[in-house]
């Protein structure tokens, strides 16, 4: 196996500093330097980006990002017991590694980043949708961020590219697709982490386009799509009654038969339907 840099090995790292994985901090770690590589290559070239790292824990991903060339890495880590082995890594790549220790649902790393910020991220599995969401609803579009590089159950993955039709297509499918280009990078399976997680997991790779794909309006669309899929198993008719008077008409105006079920709406006919519903 070939080395990444001169850092000792992840195995070794983790056991000076006694890192333990916690349950609670979805702790699944990533040992080989190869495979962090591999991810973070997914991100596209990094040389002249800032990246975002949440949960860099002993810092195998964050080793891969610096050895792939990122202009730097912002890392931001809740678990203080992990700061020793991130402070060897910043000392290996001088003015290149900032952590902060603190909790990525109130910190705010993009005070510290300058553009282009690419996010790339082993997430806890716990905060990981939460995170998505934020980054997906940002105040304003295009977001402070170019692309998410993201590891994920892989069910959520899916979910995340899921087309209409099956039952993986739903809100998420939605919120990541009107503004984004989303696809599916990488498969890994258990053993690739310490501890192995229960499920598999995939690498998704998130661009963010300039503006929507249709025409829309966002504050509608999201009140249409949240009572559609409330009720996925019943027809549009029921699940957005009360929604407009004239529903049917505006309905069938879209494309859209008042007897289909919200799987197997398109973005665009939801689109459509913000704009009249
Ligand atoms: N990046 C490392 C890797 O790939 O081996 C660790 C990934 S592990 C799946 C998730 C990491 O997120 C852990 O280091 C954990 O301590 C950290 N974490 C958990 N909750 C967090 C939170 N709310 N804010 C910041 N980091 C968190």
């Amino acid at each position: 196996m070939s080395q990444i840099d001169s850092l000792p090995p992840l195995r070794e790292v983790i056991a000076q500093h006694q890192l333990s994985a916690k349950k609670t901090l979805g702790q699944n770690f990533l040992l080989d330097l190869n495979l962090t590589a591999k991810i973070a290559r997914q991100a596209g070239a990094l040389q002249d980006c800032d990246v975002i790292e949440i949960g860099p824990g002993p810092g195998g991903l964050t080793r891969g990002l610096l050895a792939e060339g990122a202009r730097r890495v912002i890392a931001v880590e809740k678990d203080e017991r992990c700061l020793q082995a991130l402070s060897e890594i910043e000392r290996a790549y001088p003015n290149r590694l900032t952590v902060l220790n603190g909790d990525a649902l109130t910190l705010n790393p993009f005070e510290h980043t300058q553009n282009p910020t690419k996010i790339v991220a082993n997430l806890p599995y716990n905060i990981g949708t939460e995170l998505l969401i934020r980054w997906l609803n940002p105040s304003s579009w295009p977001p402070a961020w170019s692309s998410l590089t993201l590891m994920f159950q892989k069910e959520v993955a899916q979910r995340i590219v899921a087309q209409p039709g099956g039952k993986a297509y739903g809100r998420l499918s939605i919120l990541a697709q009107l503004k984004c280009e989303a696809k599916i990078v990488m498969s890994l399976p258990r053993e690739a982490f310490t501890p192995p997680p229960k499920v598999e997991s995939a690498v998704i790779h998130i661009s963010a386009l300039p503006r929507p794909k249709f025409a829309v309006d966002e504050k509608r669309l999201e009140i249409i799509v949240a009572k559609a899929f409330n009720q996925r198993r019943k027809m549009l008719r029921a699940s957005l009654k009360g929604l407009t008077s004239d529903l049917e008409t505006k309905l069938q105006a879209a494309g859209v038969a008042p007897t289909e079920r919200a799987e197997n709406v398109t973005i665009e006919q939801f689109c459509k339907l913000s704009l009249t519903v």
